[in-house]
Formats: structure tokens, C-alpha cells, sequence
């Protein structure tokens, strides 16, 4: 008897989650039995271009409970395991520098790890053990819409790999049970070996922008907008070419998803706090997951890591001196703490479709069209960006007015040597009294705060 239901992911009377009433355990071995099977078939396929007919490709695997000469016997029901455009996929897997065998152990060498924070929509996360990749359950249309998608994305990936955009490395179906349970593995932007302290979604819009009472119990909640603007009106302070950078990134990756018609998306930042870190005791969770990753760790994926996705000059193998498995991207507070900021854009499968044109319509109507999250792809990309690069991110002042009230802190500042190898550095922060002076679309709904 299911005791609990969001969409199709429920927890059973004994505690385990099942989603379209397939245990958990279950579709984790189901997965890790079908990309062991097809990793293991691609190497029969000869490397060459990728060609259109690739992205159309399935591939399709039965594997019953007692085996079968191609797949070996199991303790789960029998299941079919499809595999979309695998070629494909093997493509964008070494524009990402991650061999096949690699993707294998990281995925398969040991068991998947469940994520509790899933999302309100009912899908099921999965974490690989060596943190490198995310497994999501996608409703059909989604998995279609990426479908669709795969071609021209990957074009624009393949041009600017560093990007916040989400990569993609495969899209399969387990069949079983009569039911259709389809899973897209993405990189992974939360490494659980690091402490976070707080975590947002944000997407610049304040209509319903704030977290519920249910997920402000949870460990480590997801918090949104209004939240965000309560908690750190001031916004969060980088280093004047990480701004630039994170905002040039954010802004080309706003442009291709406006030209997919997209819109909806996340900007998905958790945060660790050095001087909090360091006052508190180390949780033997962080450090196990530090130990775990650092042994299971195959070769790291390319661009993989906060800093990767924006920093145009910071090469792979560069050491980040003050924190080198930690790859966050440096920032501070207004109290002159320092930030490791985690971040990368999220959901983006939701097309603009038909309904929610309707949606928009109606709500349009019913508040200030602006502020509805439900928009014109162009408008959502501006006001995505606006509100990133203005209310969220901030630049240190370089120069202080000597006629301002200055506060100290500490301020971090990447330089990049003649051999490009970077490293962090700690400043005293000198900033004047920048009290959310920006003025945001987000921040003037009525009746929100
Ligand atoms: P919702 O309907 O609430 O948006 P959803 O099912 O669409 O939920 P997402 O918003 O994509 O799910 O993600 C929910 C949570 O899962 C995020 O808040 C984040 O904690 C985690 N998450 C999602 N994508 C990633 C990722 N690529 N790396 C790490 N964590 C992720």
C-alpha cells in the first residue's frame, strides 16, 4: 500500500520508493544491467561521424529474470532496456573526454545512489557513487522533446563546451511490469563530497517563487527567488572577471535556449560556506564521500566542474591551490564570508508548448504578465539573465570611494600563470556599502512580499 505519492514516485509501507510501481532497487539494477550490456555493444560499432540517422536510432535489449545467452540472470522481473541514439551519445561522451569504460565503472561499479531531495514533478534521482553523473526519471514527453533536441544542441555544445547548460550523456527506457520508466543521465553539479550550506533554484521570476513550508523541513532545501532576495538582498559578490565570465556564459546559454523555443529553466546554486566550514566539526558523511570519491574517481570528465563551465582560460588539470577537489566557483557574502558557489542550468525539457502557451494566457490575465515564470522564451532568457547578473551576482568593487563607509573582509582573485595553471588567492575585501541597489523586474510583484 503506497503511503505517500508525488506524480508517479511513491514510497512504499516499507519505506522503499518505487516509481511507477517499480522498486527502486529494482530499476537501479535494471539500469546498471542495461548500460553494462549496452557500453559493452558500442564497442562492437565502428568509431565514424555521427550521422542524422544515428539520432534516430534504438536499441533494444530483453533481459529475462533466468538470463538469456546475451544478458545474465537476475533477481528482478524481466525487462526490456532501450537505448536512444547510442552512437550519438558516444560522441558527445568523448566531446566530454569521458571514455565508454569510465562511464561504465562510474555508473555501474556500484550501486546508484538515491537522491532524497528529488523534485516536486516525482522524478527519481540518482547520484553515481564517484559523484561524476545524475540519473533523473523523464516523463514521455520530455524524453521525446530531447529526442528532438539532441541534434542542434549538441551542435551548440560542440562549439562552446563550457556552458551551464546541462549535458546530456544518455536517454533510456526500462520497460517493465507493461510500464514505460525513461531515464536521462546528466552531469552531476553537486558533489556530495563537499558541505553545502544552502541551496536555490532560481529562475528570476517571483510568481510562487518561494519555498514551501514541507521543503523548508528537509536537510537541505531547495529555496527559490523570494527566498533569495530575502535572505541575501545584497546579492552574492565574485571577482570582477568571474562576474564577467558567468555572465557571458549565462547569457550565450540564454540565447541558445531561446532559440529552442525553451523556457522554464533553473538556475539550480548550492553553496558552501569556507568560514562556516571551518568552524564546524567535519560530518563523518562528507569525509566518508570524500574518501569514497577520491578512491572511485576514473579519469574526471572535461569541463565538468563550476569553474570549467565558465572560465575560458582555465585549462583541464589546472590546480585551484586553495581548494583543488573542491572546484567551486569563489565568491563572497556582504559579511565578507567566502563562498564556493556550485551552479548550472536545470530543467530545461519543458517546451514551449501548446499548454503552457495556454497556461500563460490565462494567468497573464489574472496577474502582472511580467512576473508570471510561464513566458515567451525571449522574455524569460532577458529576465533570466537580468536577474542573475544583477540582483544575484555582483561584482567587487575594484576601486572604493574613499567617502564611503568601507567594510573588510576577504576576496578571493583567480590568476591564471604563463603555464595556465590558476590559483586562488585570499584578499582583504575593501567594498563600499552596495545595499540592493538593483532594481529588479523580479522584485516589484505586488502582493509577494
Ligand atoms: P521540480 O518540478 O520541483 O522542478 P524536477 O523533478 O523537475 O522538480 P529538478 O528541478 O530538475 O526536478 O531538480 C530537483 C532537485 O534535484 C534540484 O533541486 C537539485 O537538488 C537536484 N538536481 C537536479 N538536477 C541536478 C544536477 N544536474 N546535479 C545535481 N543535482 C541536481
Amino acid at each position: 500500500m503506497p503511503i505517500k505519492k508525488i506524480g508517479h514516485r511513491s514510497v512504499d509501507s516499507s519505506g522503499e520508493t518505487t516509481y511507477k510501481k517499480t522498486t527502486s532497487t529494482a530499476l537501479k539494477g535494471a539500469i546498471q544491467l542495461g548500460i553494462t550490456y549496452t557500453v559493452g555493444s558500442l564497442s562492437t560499432k565502428p568509431e565514424s561521424d555521427v550521422l542524422m540517422q544515428d539520432f534516430h536510432m534504438v536499441e533494444s535489449i530483453f533481459f529475462p529474470s533466468e538470463g538469456s545467452n546475451l544478458t545474465p540472470a537476475h533477481h528482478y522481473n524481466a525487462f526490456r532496456f532501450k537505448t536512444y541514439a547510442p552512437v550519438a551519445f558516444r560522441y558527445f561522451w568523448e566531446l566530454f573526454g569521458i571514455r565508454p569504460d569510465d562511464y561504465l565503472y562510474s555508473l555501474c561499479s556500484e550501486p546508484l545512489i538515491e537522491l532524497c531531495s528529488s523534485g516536486a514533478s516525482g522524478s527519481l534521482f540518482y547520484v553515481s557513487s564517484d559523484d561524476e553523473f545524475i540519473v533523473k526519471t523523464v516523463r514521455h514527453k520530455e524524453a521525446e522533446f530531447l529526442q528532438k533536441l539532441l541534434p542542434g544542441y549538441y551542435l551548440n555544445l560542440s562549439q562552446n563546451p563550457r556552458t551551464l547548460l546541462p549535458k546530456f550523456f544518455g536517454l533510456y527506457c526500462v520497460q517493465t511490469g507493461g510500464k514505460n520508466i525513461r531515464i536521462v543521465v546528466m552531469n552531476n553539479l553537486l558533489p556530495r563530497s563537499v558541505k553545502m550550506h544552502i541551496k536555490y533554484d532560481l529562475k528570476g521570476s517571483t510568481y510562487k517563487r518561494r519555498a514551501s513550508q514541507k521543503e523548508r523541513e528537509k536537510p537541505l532545501p531547495t529555496f527559490k527567488d523570494l527566498d533569495f532576495l530575502q535572505d541575501i538582498p545584497d546579492g552574492l559578490f565574485l571577482d570582477a572577471d568571474v562576474h564577467n565570465a558567468l555572465c557571458k556564459t549565462l547569457q550565450r546559454d540564454c540565447l541558445v535556449l531561446q532559440s529552442f523555443k525553451i523556457m522554464d529553466y533553473s538556475l539550480l546554486m548550492s553553496i558552501h560556506n569556507i568560514d562556516h566550514a571551518q568552524r564546524e566539526p567535519l560530518s563523518s558523511d562528507t569525509l566518508q564521500v570524500s574518501i569514497d570519491t577520491q578512491r572511485l574517481a576514473p579519469q574526471k570528465a572535461l569541463y565538468s566542474t563550476a569553474m570549467e563551465f565558465i572560465q575560458g582560460e582555465a585549462r583541464l588539470g589546472d590546480t585551484m591551490e586553495a581548494d583543488d577537489h573542491m572546484r567551486g566557483i569563489p565568491a563572497q557574502n556582504s559579511k565578507g564570508e567566502r563562498l564556493l558557489l556550485y551552479i548550472g542550468i536545470i530543467d530545461i525539457l519543458q517546451s514551449y508548448t501548446f499548454l503552457k502557451k495556454l497556461e500563460h494566457s490565462w494567468k497573464a490575465v489574472v496577474h502582472d504578465g511580467d512576473a508570471v515564470s510561464v513566458h515567451r522564451p525571449g522574455f524569460y532568457a532577458e529576465r533570466f539573465q537580468h536577474f542573475m547578473c544583477n540582483a544575484v551576482f555582483k561584482k567587487i568593487p575594484l576601486k572604493p570611494s574613499p567617502s564611503k563607509k568601507f567594510r573588510s573582509g576577504l576576496s578571493f582573485s583567480l590568476h591564471t600563470g604563463s603555464s595556465g595553471n590558476s590559483c586562488i588567492t585570499y584578499q582583504p575585501l575593501v567594498s563600499g556599502e552596495h545595499k540592493a541597489q538593483v532594481t529588479t523586474k523580479a522584485e516589484v510583484e505586488p502582493g509577494q512580499r
